[in-house]
């Protein structure tokens, strides 16, 4: 089944194929861009991280292999700043945060691309890049050895942001790398290294490249001249993606990307969360507050990516909720004892939910869509459970399968049945301890350590042995102590299960 996504570029839903005959193989290949990692990515970048998740977990669902890179921008204004404040190399002030960022990608599930591209790995590829645009004409030399894009050069410009550029000025120029006006200017490609700054020794002079470059340079290597599709949040239409598209096709000729996906904004209060508005968190933050980590992917996944999202608690708790009747579905459904047989209602129900699901998903990536029909397939199964031995609209045996099978490609992209959520949160725990950060920690949080999950096993045990043998005294004691520790204990006819409030 073919995924029908919108473009960007065509301001239209288009049907998203690899373009065939390229070698390595018939996978599409994408480009996302990563993060800048001066600081601790905010819930608002990982929503757009997220979203890119659910489009890479549904082809792979279709059936459509993928080549998905990611570039990590180790190196810009901020992060030399912020390095030479403290006294360190660039590799070292980024290290922490490279590294946070991927462990907060482990966190919230998101699969990792296939290829990370590091852009100070890269400058040789940059230069090499700047050399050419060189060549055409596209790109000049100031006096201060800086090099720019010359706009004027590449009438398309505007194409992606369909953005009319007629009469913009011949010259003017910008040297940061993130400007909001809607008039173009020349842009920075190398910038001359000024005294004390890192920099790289090369044939364009010494100095180090600007961000749009790195996306063209990193995009090129390993994707080639045109690749399927290119990624990111919606900020990054213009100017990022519109000064890209003028670095790579200024040399190649070719179209760099046939399909062009922007993740709308996490709000917060109908605005932009971001860290100059100073309104965001961390996922670190709300681990520690005692959220679940999957509890923060359902709630940022579930409005489609096509909608801006305001991000409220209210939705955390939602989600919450929604995982724990999954997983307690999915387990009592696992060991349920099932006389034998099929239910016709019931098998109908699962192909229909099934098929409503990838419909919404292949549509767009409507996740809002995509979910409801699983919850309401997990409904009417515990319903068909809960009847008695002798009513016909119970479940049965051979119901077990497929819905055991719907509840399988939902969580293909979903992904939030299995439980990782207290080791995530022991890790954040671990991180705050480290950087002294247990101000805001929840009680519930600061219990993980002590009862972990084969210290919580062990109780449970020896709770059942002591009702066993009829010492309810120490049954309860052991069920309060858990209790008070965030650890629910529940008695029901397939058995004893705990889990974490
Ligand atoms: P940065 O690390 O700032 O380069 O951003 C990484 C990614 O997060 C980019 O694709 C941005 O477009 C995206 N992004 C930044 N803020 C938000 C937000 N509030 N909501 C969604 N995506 C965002
Ligand atoms: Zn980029």
């Amino acid at each position: 089944m073919p995924l029908r996504l919108f473009n960007t570029l065509t301001g239209q839903i288009d049907t998203l194929v690899p373009q065939p005959g390229l070698a390595p193989g018939p996978a599409l290949r994408m480009y996302a861009c990563g993060p800048t990692v001066y600081d601790y990515g905010h819930i608002g970048n990982f929503r757009t991280f997220l979203q890119i998740d659910v489009l890479r977990r549904t082809l792979l669902l279709l059936g459509i292999p993928v080549r998905h890179v990611m570039n990590i921008t180790d190196v810009d204004d901020k992060i030399i700043h912020n390095a030479q404040a403290a006294g360190i190399s660039i590799g070292q002030y980024t290290a922490p945060f490279e590294r946070a960022f991927l462990e907060d990608l482990d966190a919230l599930r998101v699969q990792h691309p296939e290829q990370l591209a590091r852009a100070t790995e890269h400058i040789d590829r940059m230069v090499q890049l700047v050399q050419q645009l060189a060549q055409v004409g596209a790109a000049y030399q100031t006096e201060d050895g800086s090099w720019y894009f010359r706009l004027a050069s590449f009438p398309a410009y505007g194409q992606l942001s369909k953005k009319d550029f007629a009469g913009m000025e011949d010259g003017a120029r910008v040297d940061v790398d993130e400007y909001e006006k809607d008039s173009a200017r020349d842009f920075a490609l190398w910038k001359a290294a000024k005294p004390g700054e890192t920099s790289w020794d090369t044939p364009i002079g010494r100095g180090r490249p600007g961000w749009h470059i790195e996306c063209s340079a990193m995009s090129m290597e390993y994707l080639g001249d045109t690749f399927d599709l290119h990624a990111g949040g919606e900020d990054l239409i213009f100017p990022h993606h519109e000064n890209e598209i003028a670095q790579s096709e200024s040399v190649t000729h070719k179209p760099l990307a046939r399909h062009w996906m922007h993740v709308r904004f996490l709000l917060v209060d109908g605005r932009k969360m971001s860290k100059s508005e100073g309104n965001f968190y961390t996922l670190r933050d709300l681990l520690l507050k005692g959220y679940k980590a999957s509890a923060i992917r359902l709630a940022l996944i579930s409005v489609p990516y096509r909608h801006q999202h305001n991000f409220t608690f209210d939705g955390l708790v939602e989600a919450t909720a929604a995982i724990e009747r999954l997983r307690t579905f999915h387990q009592r459904l696992t060991q349920a004892t099932l006389a034998p047989g099929s239910n016709p209602d019931l098998q109908a129900a699962a192909a229909q939910a099934h098929q409503t699901y990838i419909d919404a998903l292949s549509n767009d990536l409507n996740t809002a869509e995509a979910r409801a029909p699983i919850f309401d397939l997990v409904r009417a199964a515990n319903t068909a459970l809960d009847r008695a031995n002798t009513d016909p609209a119970r479940l049965l045996a051979d119901d077990r399968a497929p819905i055991l099978a719907v509840l399988a490609a939902f969580d293909a992209v979903f992904d939030v049945l299995t439980d990782t959520d207290a080791d995530a949160t022991r890790r954040a725990l671990a991180w705050a301890r480290e950087t002294s950060r247990l101000d805001d920690v929840a009680p519930s949080v600061l219990a993980l350590d002590a009862f972990t999950d084969q210290a919580i096993d062990a109780l449970v045990a020896e709770r059942t042995q002591a009702k066993r043998q009829r010492n309810f005294a120490r049954a309860d004691q052991i069920r309060n102590q858990l209790a008070e520790n965030g650890v629910l204990i529940e008695d029901s006819k397939d058995g004893v299960r705990w889990k974490r409030k």
